[in-house]
């Protein structure tokens, strides 16, 4: 037994591997006779290429199913039922602009790219937490703002997220904001949501407010519009451009639905 193949066999008892230098997303699934795709969904990876030296995978399979269910036996009802119980509520995520437009473009990052990416992780935990999930865009292409509402409204009993990234010629501003169009449910969505976007992402608070947005405005369900940073700033799109961030900015949204979803 090779190094590699002894560091996976005790991965897999675990149910969990770490991603060391050289290894690959193919190397860590033939290890661990699981196929890419369910490795890939099983931790909310998008694309091969995001996989980062140091993070922790969820290896599919048998000896992690039994240590999920030990777990879950030990955690509160609480979690058990908000990772179980299937939710009424169905999520229309809307990540921002593609295709033509870009939206914002920094250093070479697009703020297209990461709505996806961060849209991507976002309707994998909210799956696994139960929630019925609608993607607005689900590749690189242009959706018309008023279509994307379209999309939102053939929905009942939902609720509108559109996921964004920040710009501002004054580099020197940073931070996390959140919008909605001012009926009560969606003001309270929107201070959910920046909330937790706060202390997921350890990101300045710039405040949950109104905005104008055609999105907010033409859904028939409450909506909000995350801004998750400014990548504009240079610091914080160095941050913004990680798969690490990104995901903290999904768990944050989902914190956000759920905490909202209690209340309503
Ligand atoms: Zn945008």
């Amino acid at each position: 037994m090779c190094g590699i193949c002894l560091v996976a066999v005790l991965a897999n008892a675990n149910g969990a591997h770490i991603v060391k230098k050289g290894e690959t997303l193919y190397s860590i699934a033939t290890a661990n006779k699981v196929s890419v795709q369910r490795l890939m969904s099983e931790n909310g990876i998008t694309k091969p290429t995001s996989l980062q030296i140091g993070r922790r995978l969820t290896i599919p399979g048998t000896s992690s199913k039994k240590k999920t269910a030990s777990i879950s036996l030990k955690t509160s009802t609480v979690t058990r039922s908000s990772s179980s119980v299937t939710k009424s509520k169905t999520v229309i995520i809307d990540p921002g602009h593609g295709g033509r437009d870009k939206g914002a473009v920094w250093g070479g990052v697009r703020e297209s790219d990461l709505n996806l990416k961060t849209a991507f992780k976002l309707e994998y935990y909210l799956k696994r937490a139960g929630y019925k999930v609608v993607m607005t865009r689900r590749s690189d292409r242009y959706v018309s703002l008023m279509s994307r509402a379209a999309i939102a409204n053939r929905y009942r009993n939902a609720v509108f997220v559109s996921i964004h990234y920040n710009a501002t010629r004054e580099t020197w501003v940073h931070g996390g904001e959140t919008f909605h169009g001012g009926s009560s449910t969606s003001r309270y969505l929107a201070s959910s949501l920046q909330r937790n976007l706060v202390s997921h992402c350890k990101v300045r608070n710039r405040g949950a407010r109104y905005a104008g947005f055609t999105v907010l405005h033409n859904t028939k369900c409450p909506a909000a519009l995350v801004e998750c940073g400014f990548i504009s700033n240079a610091k914080e799109r160095a941050r913004c451009n990680t798969s690490s961030f990104q995901d903290a900015a999904a768990r944050s949204i989902l914190a956000g639905i759920e905490r909202w979803d209690r209340a309503y």
